[in-house]
């Protein structure tokens, strides 16, 4: 499947447009692009989604604006802007790098809008990490069928478990991961019926239900895990120890409770 997808001819098309429209969590408007290359090596070979704001403004920008819930939701890792610097940002994503360089290409016009007939062999078979960036609950509830349907694998999280529509809630928990930061929320999770991928600190005590993340204890990469697909996997839940900056910012989004 590796070599297929090395060989597969992309004619120079980096990534689509796949969706373009309202955010299934309000609050606006979503793009999303699915680029077809990355040198992530902790995710491996997968197509990368980035649901990103879709009011003109960079990613950066709408986190400082305030104007980012259309695509992260109620997500507690996104931080604020204390008017000079984003403050408890935990999320591990550089807003200034992979989600300011897919915007930036969306300004230069270099992703085609997806067309099925023409750009479906560039995505089928492929494994794909649903939310790159951005809450995969903002997309489409079709969309996303389709996108796990002709994929070989994917991998989703989301934050929006607590709160959005039981209906919804179930779909979402069928292909996607539910984000805890605390026992309570896992606990809160298993209840409901979701797969929860934990983060946990590193001095806290690990859940006996859930098993580490292979990517650190075997580094495996996600497109050879595939762990990461709620209920489509029945295999155990997940959590991984943050370490580094997130780890010791994890502890401020445990104390909010979120
Ligand atoms: S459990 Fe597997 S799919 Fe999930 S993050 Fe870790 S390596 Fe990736």
């Amino acid at each position: 499947m590796v070599q297929q997808t090395v060989l597969r001819k992309t004619s120079g098309v980096r990534g689509l447009i796949i969706y373009r429209g309202p955010s299934m969590l309000g609050n606006g408007n979503v793009v999303c692009v699915a680029t077809l290359r990355t040198s992530n090596r902790k995710t491996g070979d997968m197509v990368q989604t980035w649901i990103l704001p879709d009011d003109g403004l960079s990613p950066l920008r709408a986190v400082q604006a305030e104007l980012n819930a259309q695509a992260c939701g109620s997500c507690p890792l996104q931080g604020y802007w204390n008017g000079r610097k984003l403050v408890d940002r935990v999320c591990y994503v550089n807003l200034g790098q992979a989600p300011d360089a897919v915007w930036r290409g969306l300004q230069r016009g270099i992703y085609p809008v997806y067309n099925r007939q023409t750009h479906e062999h560039l995505l089928l078979g492929r494994k794909i990490r649903l939310g790159a960036y951005g809450d995969p609950a903002a997309l489409p509830y079709n969309l996303l069928r389709y996108l796990c349907d002709i994929s070989s694998g994917w991998t989703g999280y989301t934050h929006q478990a607590f709160w959005i529509d039981p209906q919804r809630a179930e779909f979402l928990a069928s292909i996607l991961m539910v984000s805890c930061h605390n026992s309570a929320q896992r606990i809160e999770a298993l209840r409901r019926g979701w797969r929860p991928f934990t983060t946990i600190r590193a001095d806290e005590e690990r859940p006996t239900e859930s098993v580490e993340c292979p990517a650190y204890t075997h580094g495996v990469s996600c497109a050879r895990c595939g762990l990461c697909k709620g209920l489509a996997s029945n295999a155990r839940p997940v959590y991984v120890i943050a370490h580094g900056k997130p780890g010791l910012n994890l502890g401020s989004v445990q104390r909010k409770g979120e």
